[in-house]
C-alpha cells in the first residue's frame, strides 16, 4: 500500500490530473502549479465517526488525514502547529469589528508559519527516500526547511538574497544548512535554485513550485476553525508575497466545507506591501474581466502581474513574480475576497501597535495584516461588526532592525537616579 495519503494531483489551470506517484512538480501539459487531492468523502465519514481531527494531538498531525503523508514516523520530531489564537476585544472595538482574533504562528519551532510547509515536505521526502532538500527563500522558508531537515537528519541547501535579515541567515547556519547568499533578489535565488535542482536532481521545496507546501500551510486554518469551535470568521486576513499561504488557506477552507466542518466560506483579505503588490493588481485585473469559472481557470496564468524590483521593509512578502499567483488569485476571487496594500510606514506602525495593543511581537510581513485590515475597514471592504482573523505569520525576533525602526530607541542615561527621573519626566516630583 502506498504511504501517500492523497489520491492524486490536478493542475490549477488546465485541471489535468496526475497519479499520486507523479514525481514532477508542475503540470506536464501547461507548466502551471499542481494541487493535491484527497478522498474527502472518506474524511467526512471519519469526522462523523469522531476520528477526524485526530484526538489527543495538538500539532499539525491532528489533520494527518488531509496531509500528503499521514504517518507520524515520517515527520520531524518537533512541535509544528498548535499555535495560540488570541482574541483582542479592544482592537476590535477600535475598528468597529464584531471580534478580532490573532493567530500567532511566530510560535512555531523556527519562528514562522513556514514550518507547517517544511514539515509536510520533509514527510514527502522521507517517504520517497530523499536525502537532500534544496530551497530558495526570502529567509523564513529556508530557515524553516533547515530546521525541519535538521530534525529529520536530511541535508539542505538554501539560497537566499544576500539582503535577507541577518537573524534569518544566522538561523540557517545554526541549523546546519549549506547557505548560499545570492547577490541579487529573491526572484534571482528562486530561478537559480530551480535550475540547479533540475541539473543535480535535488528535491526542491521552492514555495509555489513544490505542491506539498500548501498542504502543510493549510493546517493553520483548520486550527483556527477548531479554536473558534466551528464558528468560521467572516474574514481571514493573510499576508501575501508568492501567494502560497493564502492559496493554502482558501484550499483548507473549501476542504473543511466539503468535510462538513464549516457551512459558509469566510472571505479572504490579501494583505500586501504597496511596493510588492503583484497579487493585488492581478485580483483587480481578473475582476475587471468578469470571466466565468472555466474561462477564469484558463485565463488566469496570462493575467498574473509582476513588479519590477520589488522592495519593502516586509522582506518575507517581497517578490517580483508571485510563484503561486494563479492558485492565490483563484482562491481570493472564489471567496469573494479582496486585496489591500499598506505602505512601509503603515507596516512599521502596525509592528509597534501589535506589540503595544496585542502583546505580540511580529516581523513586518505579519504586521501587514493589521495595517491592511485598518485600511479595508476604512474603505468599507470589511464591514463593521465583522468577525476577523489575522494570520500573524512570523516572529519579530526574525528582523530586529525593522523592530527598532518601528519602536524607536530607549532613554539613555548615566547611572544616576536624578538623571533617570529627569529622563522619565519625574524631575522635581516626590
Ligand atoms: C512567506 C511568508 C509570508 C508570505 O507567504 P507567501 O506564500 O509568499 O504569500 C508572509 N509572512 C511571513 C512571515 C512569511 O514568512
Ligand atoms: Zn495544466
Amino acid at each position: 500500500m502506498s504511504k501517500f495519503n492523497f489520491t492524486g494531483l490536478e493542475c490549477v489551470s488546465c485541471r489535468h490530473r496526475l497519479e499520486s506517484d507523479f514525481s514532477g512538480y508542475v503540470c506536464p501539459r501547461c507548466g502551471n502549479n499542481l494541487r493535491v487531492l484527497y478522498d474527502l468523502d472518506r474524511v467526512k465519514a471519519w469526522r462523523e465517526a469522531g476520528k477526524f481531527p485526530a484526538r489527543g494531538r495538538t500539532d499539525l498531525l491532528r489533520y494527518g488525514a488531509v496531509l500528503p503523508v499521514a504517518e507520524e514516523r515520517f515527520y520531524p520530531d518537533l512541535r509544528v502547529g498548535g499555535t495560540p489564537l488570541y482574541e483582542r476585544a479592544a482592537m476590535a472595538r477600535e475598528l468597529g469589528l464584531g471580534a478580532l482574533y490573532l493567530k500567532d504562528d511566530g510560535l512555531n519551532p523556527s519562528g514562522s508559519l513556514k514550518d507547517r510547509a517544511s514539515a509536510a515536505v520533509v514527510a514527502v521526502a522521507a517517504v520517497r527516500g530523499v536525502r537532500l532538500v534544496a530551497a530558495a527563500s526570502t529567509g523564513n522558508a529556508g530557515s524553516s526547511m533547515a530546521c525541519m531537515a535538521a530534525a529529520a537528519g536530511l541535508s539542505s541547501i538554501i539560497m537566499v538574497p544576500q539582503s535577507a535579515p541577518p537573524a534569518k541567515i544566522a538561523q540557517l547556519l545554526v541549523f546546519g544548512a549549506q547557505v548560499v547568499a545570492v547577490k541579487g533578489s529573491y526572484d534571482d535565488a528562486f530561478d537559480l535554485c530551480l535550475r540547479l535542482s533540475e541539473r543535480h536532481g535535488w528535491f526542491n521545496r521552492n514555495t509555489g513550485y513544490n505542491p506539498f507546501t500548501r498542504e502543510g500551510k493549510k493546517t493553520v486554518i483548520y486550527e483556527v476553525v477548531e479554536q473558534l469551535e466551528g464558528a468560521a470568521p467572516d474574514w481571514v486576513v493573510v499576508p501575501v508575497g508568492d501567494g502560497n499561504i493564502i492559496s493554502a488557506v482558501g484550499k483548507g477552507l473549501r476542504e473543511m466545507q466539503q468535510i462538513g466542518m464549516i457551512r459558509r466560506l469566510p472571505r479572504l483579505l490579501a494583505a500586501q506591501a504597496a511596493t510588492s503588490d503583484a497579487i493585488s493588481r492581478t485580483v483587480a485585473a481578473a475582476r475587471s474581466r468578469n470571466f466565468s469559472g472555466d474561462e477564469l481557470d484558463r485565463n488566469l496564468p496570462s493575467l498574473i502581474q509582476t513588479v519590477r524590483g520589488a522592495h519593502t521593509v516586509a522582506d518575507s512578502i517581497c517578490v517580483d513574480l508571485p510563484r503561486d499567483g494563479v492558485a492565490a488569485v483563484w482562491e481570493i476571487l472564489h471567496s469573494q475576497g479582496e486585496a489591500v496594500t499598506a505602505t512601509d510606514e503603515e507596516i512599521l506602525q502596525a509592528v509597534a501597535e501589535l506589540g503595544r495593543k496585542a502583546a505580540v511581537f511580529v516581523e513586518p510581513a505579519a504586521a501587514v495584516t493589521w495595517a491592511a485590515l485598518r485600511k479595508a475597514v476604512a474603505a468599507g471592504i470589511v464591514e463593521k461588526g465583522a468577525r476577523v482573523v489575522c494570520l500573524l505569520t512570523g516572529s519579530g525576533l526574525k528582523d530586529i532592525s525593522a523592530a527598532q525602526k518601528a519602536a524607536g530607541s530607549p532613554l539613555v542615561v548615566p547611572p544616576d537616579e536624578a538623571a533617570v527621573e529627569e529622563a522619565l519626566g519625574l524631575a522635581g516630583r516626590p
